[in-house]
C-alpha cells in the first residue's frame, strides 16, 4: 500500500480541477482575487482586468 500523500491541494476557482499549483489572479471583477489553475490562467490573462498576484503551491514541509 502506498502511503497517502500529505499534500494540501486546492481546487481551481473556475474549473474546479484540483491542483497543487494555482495562480492568484483578478480576471473579471476589480480586486476580486481568485485561485485558478494554469489552464484557466491562460484563458483569462488576455482580459483587460487581469492581474497576477502570485503563485500558490501546496508546500511540502521543509
Ligand atoms: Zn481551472
Amino acid at each position: 500500500m502506498p502511503k497517502p500523500v500529505r499534500t494540501r491541494v486546492k481546487a481551481c476557482g473556475l474549473c474546479q480541477v484540483v491542483s497543487t499549483t494555482l495562480f492568484r489572479v483578478v480576471h473579471d471583477a476589480p480586486n476580486q482575487w481568485v485561485l485558478i489553475c494554469g489552464a484557466c490562467r491562460a484563458k483569462v490573462e488576455t482580459q483587460p482586468l487581469y492581474r497576477y498576484g502570485g503563485t500558490w503551491k501546496a508546500d511540502k514541509r521543509h
